[in-house]
């Protein structure tokens, strides 16, 4: 096995794990960032990111993350793409992290592992995923082009993007399971004023249909009970997400839906383990949250490496 020992290891390249490359660099610290697939994570998903703050005009997700990346490169931070961490064990003054075939080592950890999109589990989900059923407005909307498409879920994510899909679709239905929607207000008066929205409260999804490809889905009216059908080539599951925090089960402490506590400085359970991001235990998921929360573990964790570094 081939074992490299870095100062910080940060797992996970979305915002948070980007920036706080972008910090550990700029401290002179060897900084190694291991990405499970391709920098970015949700946020490069977004099409039109208009909340992050110095980009009056908003800015797309991908650019928004191409940027982060080379800044954290730029300042230094080595960054691995397509390397799924499988195992994180703290041991004597240092930190091991293994893949299928690597083993890296780290006087601290980063984690930024973010989460993915939750799965209804009803009929026609998985069976048809990839055929009309969906988790990426902005990868797969353009496909949609004058069809009638569907949105599950009532949050910010469930509400953006089915605005965004009224670019390309014919009609977007949007259905919620309560009367009133989370998503935040600027949103709902969005959707309230696009006439391709069709609205749909107290509704939950029953069933996805289609023989190869979505064709309908069907409904229930939790007012009324009646169960309906309605015809729509996609369906796009936007009902929050899970952690990717299973690699770290039995080694920091989890809350009850698997995400990561941390106390004000980031700091897990573990010593030199640190945990940023939307993988972090807590209510408010954005960006310059993220990014905030970078700052914090880096900045907590300085003076720990200098003093280490010094010993080494
Ligand atoms: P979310 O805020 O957790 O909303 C999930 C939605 O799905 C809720 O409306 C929930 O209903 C519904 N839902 C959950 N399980 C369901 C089920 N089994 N069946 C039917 N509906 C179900 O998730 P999100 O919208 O993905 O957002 C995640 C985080 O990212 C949030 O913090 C959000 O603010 C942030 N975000 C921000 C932006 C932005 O600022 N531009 C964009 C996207 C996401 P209930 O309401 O009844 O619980």
């Amino acid at each position: 096995m081939n074992e490299t020992t870095h100062d910080i290891i940060i797992i996970g390249g979305g915002p948070a794990g980007l920036t706080a490359g972008i910090y550990s660099a700029r401290e002179m610290f060897d900084t190694l960032l291991l990405e499970k697939t391709i920098c970015g994570g949700l946020a490069a998903d977004t099409d039109l990111i208009e909340n992050y703050p110095g980009f009056p005009e908003g800015i797309n997700g991908r650019e928004l993350m191409v940027r982060f990346k080379e800044q954290a490169q730029g300042f230094g931070t080595q960054v691995v793409e397509f390397k799924e961490i499988k195992k994180v064990e703290p041991l004597e003054g240092k930190i091991k992290i293994e893949t299928d075939k690597e083993t890296y080592c780290a006087l601290a950890v980063i984690i930024a592992s973010g989460s993915i999109p939750k799965k209804l589990g009803i009929p026609g989900e998985e069976r048809l995923r990839g055929k009309g059923v969906s988790y990426c407005a902005t990868c797969d909307g353009p496909l949609y082009k004058d069809k009638d498409v569907l949105v599950v879920g009532g949050g910010d994510a469930a509400a953006e993007e089915a605005l965004f899909l009224t670019k390309f679709a014919q009609k977007v239905t949007l259905i919620h399971r309560r009367d009133e929607l989370r998503a935040a207000r600027i949103f709902q008066e969005r959707l309230q004023k696009n006439k391709k929205i069709n609205l749909l409260l107290s509704h939950i999804p029953l069933s996805i249909n289609g023989r190869d490809y979505v064709d309908s889905i069907t409904m229930k009216d939790l007012k009324t009970n009646e169960e309906k059908k309605i015809e729509v080539c996609g369906v796009f599951m936007y009902i929050g997400f899970l952690p990717n925090t299973k690699f770290l089960e039995g080694i920091v402490e989890l809350d009850n839906l698997g995400y990561i506590k941390t106390n004000e400085k980031m700091q897990t359970s573990v010593p030199r383990i640190y945990a940023v991001g939307d993988v972090r235990s807590k209510n408010v998921r954005q960006i310059d949250v993220a990014c905030g929360e970078a700052t914090i573990a880096v900045v907590s964790l300085r003076d720990y490496l200098i003093e280490r570094r010094r010993k080494l």
